[in-house]
């Protein structure tokens, strides 16, 4: 079992990815766990106010420390292994298939904090984020979506959580292709609209299918 934390501002739009397909079936298995933690509920003030101006000037609000070391600390509690903590930032380290994958293989827990607005105060990144991920140079709006991708990523790699296990040990990106792109797929019917499928798939000559689909790897 993997155990997520995760520490935003808009618990909601996590709602319907976990109660679908795969990751739903995966935490009514019981391999994955998500457990969303709202920032507002840990803001000392009456107002729950999270976020306040940047100093030095300029545009967007930034998210303070006060709440976030709050939540942490709270989600951490007593856990005598040091949880790691995860901030989604377009400045961290790119996620990864082989990320992912030591991920599924070694972690028992994982915060994951999403930003939002301008991002977190420097001091929070400095004193308890163990690791900056990014899922690509562009910038959203937030980490959630970040967020669902690493535990979607992550979840389908615990075994079980996927019906059949070969179903992830070859594809995209594994060790079984060499991490290069996988092979193009095709189903009934032989022939739609004159497209016809690829001879050599039709032999069951598995020899010769395996051959074929190795060369289509990129
Ligand atoms: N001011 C930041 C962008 C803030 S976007 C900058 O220029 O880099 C708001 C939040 O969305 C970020 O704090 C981060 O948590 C999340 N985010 C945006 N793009 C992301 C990406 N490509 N990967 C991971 N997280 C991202």
């Amino acid at each position: 079992m993997l155990r997520f934390d995760i520490i935003t501002l808009f618990p909601e739009m996590f709602e319907s990815v976990l109660a679908s397909s795969i990751l739903a079936r995966g935490i009514k298995l019981k391999k994955v766990q998500v457990k969303l933690h709202n920032l507002r509920d840990f803001a000392k003030n009456k107002w729950r106010k999270v976020d306040d101006k940047p100093f030095g000037g300029g545009a967007g609000m930034v998210m303070q420390c006060q709440p976030l070391f709050a939540a942490v600390k709270k989600i951490r509690g007593s856990s005598k292994k040091k949880i790691p903590v995860i901030y989604f930032s377009p400045r961290g380290e790119k996620l990864t298939q082989p990320l992912a994958e030591n991920f599924a293989e070694k972690a028992e827990r994982i915060i994951l904090v999403c930003g939002h607005y301008e991002g977190v105060d420097q001091r929070f990144i400095d004193a308890l984020v163990t690791q900056e991920l990014s899922i690509g140079d562009y910038v959203l709006t937030g980490g959630e979506l970040p967020a669902m991708v690493l535990v979607d990523a992550v979840a389908r790699l615990l075994p079980g959580v996927v019906g059949k296990s070969e179903s992830v040990a070859e594809e995209s990106f594994s060790k079984a292709l060499d991490r290069k792109k996988e092979y193009p797929h095709y189903t009934r019917p032989e022939v739609f609209q004159g497209m016809k499928v690829p001879d050599v798939l039709l032999t069951g000559n598995h020899a010769a299918i395996r051959k074929w689909r190795m060369q289509q790897t990129r």
